[in-house]
């Protein structure tokens, strides 16, 4: 395994605009920005790598946060870049957007067809195999969400590695079907989408066929469930299930992340299935960005400190 003392954290805090029916009801816009790593909620200071403010466009905020991220995955390295925050804080907006409106998409779309082109942008000499896969964990079950047919897969494990077997090779019409999956995949479940995270993986190898060099690098792209707290009173059943196993596997996220920061020499990738399966790509010489997605309005005020601070635990 790589060392952990090498890897590279990021944490970015993003806060989307009010929206019209916060706006209706009076709600305050509580976030103060000071510079461009600070934040402050009532007077209190919350760093960041970097403060995204709610103007950011999605092309600059892709630039600023993914793009490096694309040119170290096509250099062979592997890279993680997740979306945490409450429901409706601007996770989907951030990691989706709206696929082919070139002002409103994500980051995913953005990677997407910036890989196609560079690419396109090499000579014959280089071969490239990518293949993509897109699932989720809902109750610590993956589904594939290109195969939908497929539940519960399991995670095969070999000695260090935790490799997840639902991979489909693709060329570029395939993969902008998987973006389209993307889209119908989300709109039909809303409800259902921010209790469960969603996993885009790329896995791209290259070789050049003179020197025979090779290179391969994979990038998750993690829409995480939202990280409101649900009522005490009144959840149960499935609910309770569901808010249990989203409340486990987002500390341990955490728990991970921030024993990694620390660079800790034990580091809890086993606690939930999500961790394991990002074993390989978090941590070691991993390119690892964690989105802080935020809420301006004072109605949602203790959950975005919540937020804030989740994120904090990662520096
Ligand atoms: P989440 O995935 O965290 O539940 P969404 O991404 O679905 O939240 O965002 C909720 C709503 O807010 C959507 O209608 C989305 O288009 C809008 N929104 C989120 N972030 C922004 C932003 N930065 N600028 C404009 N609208 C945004
Ligand atoms: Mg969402």
């Amino acid at each position: 395994m790589a060392d952990p003392g090498e890897c590279s954290i990021k944490v970015m805090c993003r806060f989307r605009p009010l929206n019209s029916a916060e706006v209706a009801r009076g709600d305050k816009y509580i976030p103060k920005f000071v510079g461009d790593d600070c934040v402050q909620i009532a007077g209190k200071p919350y760093y960041f790598d970097r403060v995204f403010q709610s103007n950011t466009t999605q092309v600059q905020f892709y630039n600023a946060v993914a793009l490096k991220i694309v040119k170290d995955v096509l250099e062979g390295y592997n890279g993680t870049i997740f979306a945490y925050g409450q429901t409706s804080s601007g996770k989907t907006h951030t990691m989706e957007g709206k696929l082919h409106d070139p002002d409103m998409m994500g980051i995913i779309p953005r990677i997407v067809e910036d890989i196609f082109n560079y690419i396109y942008s090499m000579d014959e000499n280089s071969e490239f195999h990518i293949k993509v896969s897109y699932f989720e964990i809902y109750l610590d079950k993956i589904r594939d969400l290109l195969d939908v047919t497929k539940t519960n897969l399991s995670v095969h494990e070999d000695k260090n590695r935790v490799v997840c077997y639902l991979f489909h090779y693709c060329s570029f019409s395939c993969l902008d079907d998987a973006c389209k999956q993307l889209s119908l995949c989300t709109s039909d479940m809303n409800e259902h989408s921010s209790r469960s995270h969603s996993i885009f993986l790329i896995n791209i190898k290259q070789e050049n066929t003179q020197t025979e060099q090779k290179l391969t690098g994979k990038l998750y792209l993690v829409d995480l469930a939202g990280s409101e707290k649900v009522g005490k009173t009144g959840a149960e059943g499935t609910v309770l299930d569901e808010a249990k196993m989203i409340n486990k596997s987002l500390s341990s996220l955490g728990n991970v992340i921030s024993a990694l920061a620390e660079g800790s020499t034990y580091v809890p990738y086993r606690d939930s299935k999500m961790t394991r399966i990002l074993q390989d790509s978090l941590g070691g010489n991993c390119r690892t960005t964690m989105i802080i997605c935020c809420s301006p309005s004072s109605f949602n005020d203790a959950e975005t400190r919540t937020t804030l601070l989740f994120g904090q635990r990662a520096k």
